[in-house]
């Protein structure tokens, strides 16, 4: 029976039905997890032993750069990334290269080796959409979705300039169901439009050049329009002023901007059982937190700016951070935070790229490398750690790496095993500069999180954050059954034995999908079929009608005609719309 299976005896970690590590069998009938299975199921499943081992839904990465042109700018222009990391072929899989940014099926099978088996593209310019949804297409085994690069668009700067809260609405929605994207991305708001002359915005009420519409103006704005429209994401926000000595304050400052802002998630879908309730409670999402958190006013004085924001997120409700932790090594920073990366360029003189998609969106991609013996590098290592350990509340934390800008997802397992053991941390305080111990508190904290908070960290709270846990995440009756088995027995848990948890992260003993097996100690060894979701956003017809009216008069700008614009449901892999915003 396809998409059945058992796996018996594991430890079990499901934080949304606040499963602790109890012993349970889990039962998966068609793809979807089932209550049991009857006597004549049960005679010829397949099933997993996992007596000694830990068992959690499979992995859900919610920020991650895995498709469309900037990805694709990084492969072309970094040929010795790809000759480092090669995958020969085998009789089910493709071959692939690439280290920090893998061709797309690498990163699929690599993903799926570590037990992850949902992925959420982090910025899809709405004209480069069709080529984002081509790759992610191609990306074998994941299920995945993608935030639509919306703050510095045209239109939307025009009507929140106006205070058109309504037609900014009917836009987004339209665009949502164009690109078939999932949810509001806001890079750098109203300074990557200054970016089209040279110049940047360094304050939240500093108004961009043309359109005159404020940083705080695009924030709240774009917000009103999220929760307007029930989105099953909140607005996800790469603050002002993004890796900047200092920047810590207008990133708090941002975060004041939405407090009182009532999460509004309105989605007409099935949901799995789960004893939390699984809607967001979080009207903003952080993204990439470390890259917000400097202190200090130049490289020179730099400090870790990071206790003061995660204060401020300990004492309210509305944020959710991911991290964008630096494991060290090679990274491909890739962001459409175009001056960001022009800054970056000046600082290292390496190779680099920046285009703007029209005036949409900006991007640029640069490669890097993070040095143990570099001061801000080290910093910048203990900065994403203390992201995830001076936030109290897990439920206001996700793992990652910004990947491939802090390094390469395949690194998740070192930065897991950093939360987990003070012991490792301590390992790598004594290889790197003292800065990293000198300006954070990460060498005070004794903090090490469990196997409990780190299903919350990489697999609940990314689903339940981003509107999907209504299928991914958790192990409740009616989820997808995604499963991941790690080769750890947490009654003889040791974090003093850091080299067992790495190779134990590194490589899942099993990767289940949809109840199909997928990957066995690292090795892929079947390839399901792949869905990709989009929200599917219901206005008024005669507001939208409104509003096209708008657009098209605009389309005369564009390279292309009105009709070429949207993304047909053919670039998708088995598309799954989510109906937001129906009204009964
Ligand atoms: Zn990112």
């Amino acid at each position: 029976m396809a998409g059945t299976i058992t796996i018996k005896n594991g430890y079990v970690f499901d934080p949304l039905n606040e499963i602790n590590g109890e012993i349970m069998d889990i039962f998966i009938k068609d793809g979807k997890v089932v209550r049991e299975l009857s006597a004549a199921e049960m005679k010829d499943v397949k099933v997993i032993d996992a007596s000694g081992m830990t068992v959690m839904p499979g992995g859900v990465d919610s920020h991650s750069h895995v498709a469309g042109a900037k990805v694709n700018a990084g492969r072309s222009m970094r040929p010795e990334d790809h000759y480092k990391a090669n995958l020969q072929k085998t009789s089910l899989t493709h071959s692939g290269s690439g280290y920090t940014v893998p061709s797309v099926y690498k990163q699929g099978y690599d993903y799926a080796a570590m037990g992850y088996t949902t992925v959420f593209e982090a910025a899809i310019p709405p004209l480069e959409a069709r080529h984002t949804h081509e790759e992610m297409r191609a990306t074998p085994l994941l299920d995945m979705g993608g935030y639509l690069i919306l703050g510095n668009n045209f239109f939307l700067m025009r009507y929140l300039h106006d205070g058109d809260t309504e037609k900014a609405a009917a836009y987004v929605a339209w665009m949502m169901k164009t690109h078939k994207s999932y949810g509001i991305k806001c890079v750098n708001p109203a300074g990557v439009e200054n970016w089209g002359w040279g110049k940047n915005i360094h304050s939240l009420d500093e108004a961009n050049i043309h359109f005159e519409i404020t940083p705080r103006e695009t924030i709240k704005g774009l917000s009103e329009v999220n929760e307007l429209l029930g989105m099953p994401v909140p607005l996800h926000l790469h603050a002002n002023n993004l890796g900047h000595p200092g920047c810590c304050t207008i990133t708090e400052d941002s975060l004041k901007i939405l407090d009182g802002v009532k999460p509004r998630q309105n989605m007409d879908v099935e949901w799995a059982e789960t004893k939390m309730d699984p809607a967001r409670k979080c009207s903003v999402y952080l993204a990439h937190m470390m890259f917000n958190s400097f202190a200090g006013t130049t490289w020179g004085d730099c400090e870790s700016g990071v206790k003061e924001i995660a204060n401020y997120i300990n004492n309210k409700d509305h944020v959710v951070i991911d991290s964008g932790c630096t494991p060290f090594g090679e990274a491909t920073v890739m962001t459409g935070d175009g001056p960001a990366i022009q800054d970056m360029y000046k600082l290292t003189g390496n190779k680099w790229s920046n285009t703007d998609v029209e005036m949409e969106g900006g991007s640029g991609v640069i490669p890097f490398t993070y040095f143990k013996s570099n001061p801000v590098h080290s910093l910048q290592w203990a900065m994403g750690l203390e992201c995830l350990l001076l936030i109290n509340d897990p439920w206001k934390t996700i793992m990652t790496t910004d990947s491939p800008n802090g390094g390469p997802f395949t690194k998740y397992p070192e930065v897991m095993t950093w939360i987990m053991s003070e012991a490792f941390r301590k390992q790598t305080f004594s290889e790197c500069h003292k800065w990293a111990n000198d300006r954070s508190e990460l060498g005070s904290i004794n903090r090490e999180l469990s196997l409990y908070d780190l299903a919350i960290l990489t697999r609940a709270n990314p689903a339940k954050t981003i509107g999907m846990a209504h299928r991914k995440g958790s192990l409740g009756v009616g989820a997808d059954g995604d499963v991941t088995v790690y080769n750890i027995n947490p009654q003889q848990l040791d974090a003093n034995n850091y080299e067992a948890l790495l190779q134990a992260f590194r490589k899942a003993e099993y990767t289940v999908k949809g109840g199909e097996i997928v990957a066995v100690k690292g090795e892929i060894v079947s390839l399901p079929e792949k869905r990709t979701y989009y929200s599917e956003v219901h206005v008024e017809d005669e507001k939208e009608k409104e509003m096209l009216t708008d657009v098209k008069e605009w389309f005369r700008y564009y390279t292309l005609g009105f009709a070429n614009y949207p993304t047909p449901e053919k670039y998708l892999k088995n598309p799954t719309p989510i109906q937001v915003n129906v009204v009964r």
